[in-house]
């Protein structure tokens, strides 16, 4: 039976560290780290990461500037906001929360817009070209996250075939530069890649970031693979008749042969907020030269 990569217990771990920091530097009389989240619209996903995102941020004595706008709002007050938030010495951290409603909203242009000392959610070209380059910077929240959580149960990824399912700017095509840097041989699988099963069952490391409920089943992974599931999906439980979330392996059915594997919830969506918030604290420390 696999053994699980705690992320909600890694995420605890980081939360302890950060509060102590930001405790260190509020009793030095510094200002806390401040972080922006740009919400828009009601799309109720959403809000709930958003409202973790603020939660996580009150936890550590993260100041959170978190603007929502109604779903009619204009790209250019949104461009607006961001050059203010950009300005504003108070704050370190700028994230637009995606998606963004609707079809007037152009998300990679209000992206661009965010200073790429402020961009702790990865997402601007300059920080991507610095991690294809693999230079330091910030690095998207998810993937990075996945990479402490693996780090976290010492699981060394040099020489090993990892695939990752689903090819996205936001986890897939990072992640797969992160797992190549820790030289890893990395597979990218998507929608159109021919005979999924027979790539997943190649992978010591395999990764499902679709948002598909049960795409990994058992026989599409080699006995003894590490797994990461990265989707959340929300289903409704056929017993209780509650909604519940769920990722994209197939939990009971993958656990058994699988060497280790991440729960959903507790598992990967735990450690994107918590890198958020080393990002955040990250942009603070170069702002301040610490
Ligand atoms: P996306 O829709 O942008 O990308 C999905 C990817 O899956 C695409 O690249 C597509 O090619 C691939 N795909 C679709 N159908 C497929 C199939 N049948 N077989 C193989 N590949 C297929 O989604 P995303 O933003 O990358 O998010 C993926 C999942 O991860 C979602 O469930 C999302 O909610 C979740 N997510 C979780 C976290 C977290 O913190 N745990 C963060 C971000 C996203």
């Amino acid at each position: 039976m696999a053994q699980l990569l705690d992320g909600k217990a890694l995420a605890a771990k980081i939360y302890d560290k950060l509060a102590a920091q930001v405790a260190d530097w509020i009793a030095a009389d510094r200002r806390p780290p401040g972080l922006a989240v740009l919400m828009v619209g009601d799309n109720p996903a959403s809000a709930a990461y958003v409202a973790n995102k603020e939660k996580a941020c009150a936890k550590v004595g993260i100041l959170s500037f978190s603007e929502h706008f109604p779903a009619s709002v204009t790209q250019a007050e949104l461009a607006q906001t961001i050059q203010r938030l950009n300005q504003d010495d108070r704050v370190d951290g700028i994230l637009v929360q995606l998606p963004l409603p609707g079809t007037h909203l152009d998300a990679d242009a209000l992206l661009l817009a965010i200073d790429p000392a402020k961009d702790v959610d990865g997402l601007h070209p300059y920080n991507l070209g610095r991690l294809v380059r693999g230079e330091s910077g910030i690095r998207s929240c998810t993937p990075a996250g996945v990479m402490q959580l693996l780090a976290e149960y010492d699981l060394s990824l040099k020489g090993k075939t990892a695939v990752v399912i689903g090819r996205s700017i936001l986890v897939g095509k990072p992640l797969a530069l992160m797992l190549l840097e820790q030289d890893a041989s990395v597979t990218i699988a998507h929608s159109r890649t021919a005979d999924l099963a027979a790539v997943a069952r190649e992978a010591d490391i395999l990764v499902a970031a679709v948002g598909r409920t049960n795409l990994v089943t058992a026989d599409m992974v080699k006995p003894g693979a590490i797994v990461v599931d990265v989707g959340i999906n929300r289903i409704t439980d056929s017993v209780t008749g509650k909604s519940r979330l769920v990722g994209d392996v197939d939990f009971a059915g993958v656990a058994p042969i699988a060497s280790y594997i991440t729960p959903v919830p507790g598992g990967v969506g735990q450690m994107t907020v918590a890198v958020l918030l080393q990002n955040t604290v990250k942009s603070y420390c170069q702002r301040f030269g610490i």
